[in-house]
C-alpha cells in the first residue's frame, strides 16, 4: 500500500475559527468556550494537487437556524472572506478545479464546507465508507452534521475502507472514534519529512501531551475506538519520527511558521 515516493509541496490553510467547549476537545475536560482555529492542506503530487478538509461553509454560515442548531454559545463560528473555502484557496493562489482530488476527514459542519464547490468542479472526494454510511442514515444536526454540504450536492465520492495511499506521499490513516469513519492524513515531504496530521483525532496539543482523547463521540459507543485511535497516532508519530499535527489548535496554529512558498 505505501509506497516510498514522497508528495512536493505542502499548504497549510486556514478556513476560520469556531468557539466550542473545551470539553468537546478533551474528555473530562470544563465547559467554557475555547476558540478552533478550521484547516486544511493542499498537497502537491505527482499525480496533482491532492486538497484534505475543505472548512465551515458559506451556506452554513448564512443558515442561522441551522448555525445556532450546532453553536448553542452565544459567540459565533466565522469564516475567512465572503466564501471561506474559496477565499482559503485564494490565498495560496488555488481554486477548486485546480485539484485532482479531494478528501475530508469526517463529515461535521467544521470540515464539509467546500465540498460543493469541489463537486461544481468535477473533483473527486475520498471519505471512509462507514463515515458517508453514518452521516447519510442517522447523523443531522444533533451530531454537527449539516447535511446541505453533502447530500444531494452531486458529489463524485470515493469510499475507503481503512487505510489508503492516495496519491504518491499521501495517506488516509483510519482513526475512527470522534465520528464512526473518521480518518487522519500522513504527509510525507523531500525536506521536512513525515507529517502526521489528526485532524479531529485530536483537537488539541493537550490531547497528544496528556493522552487523553477528545470528548464525547458522535456515536457514543465509539469512546473505546477514539482512545484506540489517538493511541495509534502516537504510536506512528514515534516510529515514523514525525510530527503530529492537533486538528484544532489555536496556539499551534500561531506559533508553526506557515511558509508563503509552503512546506517542502
Ligand atoms: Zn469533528
Amino acid at each position: 500500500m505505501t509506497s516510498k515516493k514522497t508528495a512536493t509541496r505542502m499548504f497549510m490553510l486556514h478556513y476560520g475559527a469556531e468557539p466550542s467547549p473545551k470539553s468537546i476537545s478533551v474528555r473530562g475536560a470544563a465547559d467554557g468556550i475555547i476558540w478552533c482555529p478550521i484547516i486544511g492542506i493542499a498537497v502537491e503530487t505527482e499525480i496533482g494537487r491532492v486538497l484534505l478538509d475543505t472548512g465551515i461553509g458559506r451556506a452554513l454560515l448564512e443558515d442561522e437556524a441551522s448555525r445556532t442548531g450546532i453553536y448553542a454559545s452565544k459567540e459565533q463560528p466565522w469564516g475567512v472572506g465572503e466564501d471561506p473555502f474559496l477565499t482559503a484557496l485564494e490565498r495560496v493562489g488555488l481554486r477548486p478545479r485546480d485539484f485532482a482530488l479531494a478528501a475530508v476527514s469526517h463529515l461535521h459542519v467544521d470540515h464539509t464546507g467546500g465540498l460543493r464547490h469541489l463537486a461544481q468542479a468535477g473533483v473527486p472526494i475520498s471519505v471512509q465508507r462507514e463515515e458517508l454510511l453514518f452521516a447519510r442514515e442517522r447523523a443531522g444536526l444533533g451530531e454537527a452534521y449539516y447535511r446541505p454540504d453533502y447530500v444531494d450536492a452531486g458529489i463524485g465520492w470515493r469510499e475507503l475502507d481503512g487505510d489508503a495511499e492516495l496519491a504518491p506521499g499521501v495517506h488516509a490513516l483510519s482513526t475512527p472514534g470522534h465520528t464512526p469513519g473518521h480518518m487522519s492524513y500522513r504527509v510525507d515531504l523531500p525536506e521536512t519529512g513525515t507529517w502526521l496530521l489528526a485532524m479531529d483525532a485530536a483537537d488539541l496539543a493537550e490531547n497528544l501531551n496528556d493522552r487523553v482523547p477528545p470528548g464525547p463521540t458522535a456515536d457514543p459507543s465509539d469512546a473505546g475506538r477514539a482512545e484506540a485511535s489517538l493511541r495509534r497516532l502516537l504510536g506512528e508519530r514515534d516510529r515514523l519520527d514525525a510530527r503530529l499535527v492537533p486538528g484544532h489548535d489555536t496556539v499551534f496554529w500561531r506559533a508553526v511558521e506557515h511558509p508563503a512558498g509552503g512546506h517542502r
